[in-house]
């Protein structure tokens, strides 16, 4: 017998094995706030979500776009959209009304669920439906007006398209990583299995919903019945506070979140207060390789269990996992963050290789179908029946080390730019002759970006206009921090821009060329 392994399962299965367990402690003061929802609840307005989207005509199949800061609905939406056969497109917030206009064409996307604090930013986008979450708007597509829609029958197909996760890389406009139901099923699978994800824990929401569908845990702690928190915005202090109120077991987050926790925990330590967690929280972190010190504080001062993975968009995302083995229990906090500071060892059903030039490749059923409607960017990825992740590393034992990143991409707090949409951007201003935009070390950040310019004869700008200029064109975290003004920038012989000689003297005396 085959059954089809699609997303729609890990919510039917919770439903009926906990229907009154509750699922999701939504963001008391959000907009329109659904409280404390049962997983038999959440089943119910996935279900109306589901037969909204019938009633409007939205076929099985197209693309429904959603743009919030995390949320019950955004947690419903993963379900009642993808569950019952649509397209799920989840859009930064971060982003201008220019990039979340291109994603919305570009996916063809009929409907956008926005969040009411947005309604600047998508109220000229060009969508066919456009629905507000703020519990008026949205009351008959969640259920909330007491009508519990049954939805059409889906056709279930694993191959199917599950979601278009636009990911900033190579090109200075975004792709649209487009991620099966097998892909997002198995990553959760595996993903869990790692963790140990189990009806106990506590799942509080620190990684963005929108990035790899919250790394497809959401998914992985649905599956079990375990309880949602949700957090829209990220703050230290909030973060303790609810690991303290909600009995947190697990979070997940880039190694800035954690930094943040660090000074809170800090904070509290300073005025004798308590800091929660001691032996109870695991928290995953990636998008960066953490400083070791930032693992040893974790493990010190917080207590809490440091796991790091490795992974892309592209890959649902999990890759590696590095989750100290039994081997480990006897080695001191130092020894054992020094070793916890590599990216892993391949999660289940990941096969990695390393080829000639340092690249690391993999193959896994977490791998994406392809980049939508992007055949030719899609070949060049998965040339050879390998992907390619344009990370630079080496193997150390079974365990993979990230060192550089071999494309032109920056990582700030977690989230990716693309150096090329920066640089056009910098094109646009009329003073500007030649621009490099590199990352560089920042403390608070990982990387920040950092804009090289030269400026054309007889042209002035200062830094301060050219970090308003892109500010006005681009989202605010893709601007450049900092503009430093060069006579010339150093080229090849054929003229391009030697990215790793500009990037060098910031990086000088590091083991690795990322952070
Ligand atoms: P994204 O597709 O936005 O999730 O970004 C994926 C990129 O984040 C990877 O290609 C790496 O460059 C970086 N990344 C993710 N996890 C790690 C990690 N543990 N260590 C180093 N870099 C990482």
């Amino acid at each position: 017998m085959r059954v089809e392994l699609t997303i729609g399962n890990f919510l039917d299965r919770a439903a009926v094995a906990l229907p009154d367990r509750v699922a999701i402690v939504d963001e008391p003061d959000g907009p329109g706030s659904l409280g404390a929802v049962t997983y038999g609840e959440m089943h119910a307005r996935a279900a109306s979500l589901a037969s909204r989207l019938d009633e409007l005509g939205v076929a099985h199949g197209a693309r429904v776009a959603i743009v919030s800061p995390n949320s019950a609905r955004f947690l419903i939406a993963f379900f009642g959209v993808s569950g019952y056969g649509r397209v799920l497109v989840p859009i930064n917030f971060r982003l201008n009304e220019a990039e979340i206009a291109y994603i919305l064409s570009h996916s063809g996307a009929e409907v956008l669920l926005y969040d009411p604090e947005l309604e600047g930013v998508v109220e000229h986008v060009d969508v066919a439906h456009r629905v507000r979450l703020d519990g008026v708007d949205d009351i008959a597509f969640f259920g909330l007006d007491g009508m519990l829609g049954e939805p059409r029958a889906w056709a279930q197909d694993e191959d199917a398209s599950c979601s278009i996760n636009y990911t900033s890389g190579t090109t200075a406009n975004p792709k649209g990583v487009q991620l099966t139901h097998r892909n997002c099923w198995l990553n959760a699978a595996s993903f869990g299995w790692h963790l140990q994800v189990s009806d106990r824990d506590v799942l509080l929401h620190t990684l963005p919903m929108f990035h790899a569908n919250g790394w497809g845990m959401p998914y992985a702690a649905t599956a079990m019945g375990a309880r949602h928190v949700v957090l829209r915005k990220v703050d230290g202090e909030e973060i303790l506070r609810r690991v303290e109120r909600e009995g947190v077991t697990l979070l997940c987050g880039a190694p800035a979140v954690v930094a943040m926790i660090l000074d809170a925990a800090a904070k509290r330590a300073a005025d004798g207060q308590h800091v929660p967690g001691r032996g109870e929280v695991r928290i995953v972190v990636a998008g960066a390789p953490p400083p070791r010190r930032v693992i040893e504080q974790v493990q010190d001062e917080l207590g809490w269990e440091f796991v790091q993975i490795y992974g892309l968009t592209e890959t649902s995302p999990l890759l590696t996992i590095n989750r100290a083995p039994r081997e480990w229990d006897e080695l001191d906090s130092k020894e054992r963050a020094a070793l916890l500071g590599r990216a892993g060892v391949p999660a289940i059903g990941v096969e990695l290789a390393i080829d000639v030039d340092g690249e690391i490749l993999a193959r896994s059923n977490h791998v994406f179908a392809s980049y939508w409607n992007q055949p030719d960017e899609t070949k060049k990825a998965l040339e050879g029946g390998w992907f390619h992740t344009g990370d630079g590393g080496f193997l150390d034992g079974p365990y993979a080390v990230i060192t550089d990143r071999r494309k032109d991409v920056i990582i700030t707090g977690g989230e990716n730019v693309s150096s090329i949409e920066v640089e056009d951007c910098l094109f646009q201003h009329p003073a500007v002759a030649e621009a490099a935009v590199i990352g560089v070390p920042d403390e608070k950040w990982g990387e920040s970006v950092k804009a090289l310019v030269v400026l054309r004869e007889g042209q002035n700008a200062t830094e301060s206009e050219l970090i308003e200029h892109c500010r006005s064109a681009l989202a605010h975290f893709k601007a450049p921090r900092t503009i430093e003004f060069r006579s010339e920038l150093a080229r090849t012989a054929t003229g391009k821009l030697q990215k790793f000689k500009l990037r060098e003297p910031y990086w000088e005396g590091r083991e690795r060329a990322i952070n």
